[in-house]
């Protein structure tokens, strides 16, 4: 019984850095943040620029530039090198699923040695769904069409092998619009496309900081994706360094609640495992 409440590897698999606009705070400073809250390792996954749209930098508010990759890669590195033996810092990605530009991403993920890559549908139907502004798209074009759309993309993005975590499962519902119950069939086919590429899920607290007030995914669709079999990681999606491990605790009950009795880490895309 001991082991079930002790925490032994403690990791954030979600952070962001000032690259992307809309974050704060310098990635030093959120390794900083990691160390004092006693993470064992802390992954950088910042926004891919976004190579779907037009343009050398097609929303400074949303993802960095271009040409900004390699300083993002080689200030990570770098970080990995100065805390090297206090804490583990690793090189990931956020990477947004487009259809039908697999390639342009395959290029962008094959031009470094990531330890983790994140895969996130945002762009769904020629818009974001979790921007600013985003909630009043289900007013306009129906939470069932958005939500339907969603979880095939979600199906897709599992099935290209591209990526080693989805985040934020459940992500329209962000601003307070929760899946109607004819979606039902589309989210077990989401679930079942994880399960069928092997590919790891994250618990995130990003959601409980929302309109929403719930964790992603929302604990019957958690429990659902374990029983399938698919793996966790630990996430915040921290946009400031006080953010880094937010509501750990929250998410690693919720995680056991759901039947989870391990956790991932990543290094060179290479998955680990550890009690929970
Ligand atoms: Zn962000
Ligand atoms: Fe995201
Ligand atoms: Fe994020
Ligand atoms: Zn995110």
């Amino acid at each position: 019984m001991q082991g079930m409440m002790q925490d032994l590897y403690r990791t954030d698999y979600h952070v962001h850095t000032e690259r992307c606009g809309h974050a704060g705070g310098a990635a030093r400073d959120y390794v900083l943040a990691a160390l004092s809250c006693g993470l064992s390792e802390i992954a950088f996954t910042d926004h891919v620029p976004l190579y779907f749209l037009p343009g050398e930098d097609p929303d400074p508010a949303l993802a960095m530039a271009r040409s900004e990759l390699p300083g993002y890669v080689e200030e990570v590195r770098a970080l990995g090198e100065e805390f090297a033996g206090r804490i583990d810092v690793l090189l990931g990605l956020e990477a947004d699923y487009a259809e039908g530009h697999e390639t342009a991403l395959q290029e962008i993920l094959a031009a470094h040695d990531w330890d983790v890559v994140l895969g996130s549908v945002h762009w769904v139907k020629g818009d974001w769904i979790d921007a600013p502004g985003s909630g009043k798209r289900h007013e306009r074009e129906g939470t069932e069409a958005l939500w339907g759309e969603y979880y095939r993309l979600l199906g897709k993005a599992a099935a290209t092998g591209l990526f080693d975590v989805l985040t934020h499962f459940d992500l329209p519902k962000k601003f307070g619009h929760r899946m109607p119950a004819s979606l039902a069939r589309a989210e077990a086919e989401a679930v079942a496309a994880a399960r069928a590429a092997g590919v790891a899920i994250e618990v995130s607290s990003a959601g409980l900081r929302k309109a929403v007030k719930e964790e992603y995914p929302a604990p019957l669709l958690l429990k659902s994706l374990v029983a399938a079999g698919v793996p966790i990681v630990l996430s915040s999606d921290a946009h400031a360094p006080a953010e880094v491990a937010w509501g750990r605790a929250e998410i690693i009950a919720a995680a056991r609640t759901a039947g989870a009795r391990e956790h991932l880490s990543f290094r060179k895309r290479e998955r680990r495992r550890h009690p929970l």
